[in-house]
């Protein structure tokens, strides 16, 4: 029997490793990333390279994306030589973070067509997707999420929140503000600590039997900040733009943002002193330049 053919576009932290498990299940996948490094690594484990997301959507009837930014997901989609050019596609799963207001653009410039947008955007790092252990929120038509669950599987678990695209992307930046403002006040709170003679292990054991445990104690400051590797693998410049799409939308809903929006400031600061590519987990050296003091663990590099 002749193997599903997906299409997968956005082959980065999180992109390669779920092509990867969907290979590894045994799908047929078809692939396009402006990197050709990128795009080399998955052949090399049996993906087929396209020269364009049209050239995707020609093979695949479903495509998944996983995408920087709002701007390169609506070119992607809709612009020339993008998806909806292709001549097979019938379905978009859009597992990039984006926010709800682009993802209703794209679903608009997709009306007339025969492709329904599945907005779904995905939490839990790059090891939730190497591991296959990440939360999938959906939302769009039910039928063609219906059609796409066996293929989501293999990636985490998935929810259904709502029949809109742009629905799921509500639901992710409530995720990811949560899990943002829980790594800059936690990192406020260990530099505080540290400044005042606290061991860094000391703290974090205390943090997680006691009511301060959160996802930074628990995971992103042990794992990446105590070794000081800082390679949790989310760039803080995507991470801020999360946390500004979070407030936008507070913004436009009238609520108020007041946390989120000190949030934002720290991520912004920790952007603009250590680059768009250094990971979120550096937001805490932000915290440290200003403190003049370190949270390192005992075994940390040098
Ligand atoms: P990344 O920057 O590592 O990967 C993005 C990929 O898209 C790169 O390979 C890049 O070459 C490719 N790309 C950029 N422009 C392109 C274009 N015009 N055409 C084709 N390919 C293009 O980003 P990432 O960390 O993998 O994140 C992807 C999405 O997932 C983002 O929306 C992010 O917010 C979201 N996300 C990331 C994480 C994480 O922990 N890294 C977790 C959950 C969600």
């Amino acid at each position: 029997m002749s193997k599903t053919v997906l299409g997968f576009v956005g082959l980065g932290n999180m992109g390669a490793p779920m092509a990867s498990r969907l290979i590894d299940a045994g799908y047929e996948l078809v692939i396009y990333d402006r990197s050709e490094a990128a795009l080399q690594a998955l052949v090399a484990k049996g993906a087929r390279a396209a020269a364009s997301p049209a050239a995707v959507a020609s093979e695949a009837e479903t495509v998944l994306i996983s995408l920087p930014t709002p701007d390169v997901v609506k070119l992607v989609c809709t612009g020339a030589d993008g998806l909806s050019s292709g001549t097979k596609i019938r379905r978009i799963v859009d597992l990039s973070t984006t926010g709800p207001q682009a993802e209703a653009d794209v679903a608009t410039r997709l009306q007339g067509t025969d492709i329904k947008l599945i907005d779904c955007p995905v939490s839990g790092g790059v090891a939730g997707a190497s591991k296959g252990s990440l939360a999938l929120m959906a939302s769009g038509d039910r039928d063609a999420f219906d059609l796409l669950v066996p293929v989501l599987e293999n990636l985490g678990k998935v929810f259904y929140v709502g029949a809109e695209p742009g629905m799921a992307q509500t639901m992710k930046l409530i995720n990811n503000i949560c899990s943002a403002a829980a790594l800059a006040i936690t990192s406020e709170a260990m530099v505080l600590g540290a400044k005042a003679g606290l061991e860094a292990e000391t703290m974090i054991d205390v943090l997680n039997a006691g009511s301060g445990r959160n996802s930074a104690s628990v995971d992103k400051i042990p794992r990446f900040v105590l070794p000081r590797t800082f390679d949790f693998g989310f760039a803080v410049g995507l991470s801020a733009k999360d946390i500004r799409l979070c407030v936008e939308e507070g913004e436009r809903l009238g609520v108020p943002m007041m946390v989120a929006s000190a949030v934002r400031q720290l991520f912004s600061i920790t952007r603009s002193e250590f680059g768009h590519d250094a990971d979120m987990t550096a937001v805490i050296r932000t915290v440290e330049q200003w403190a003049g003091a370190e949270v390192k663990g005992k075994d940390a590099k040098a």
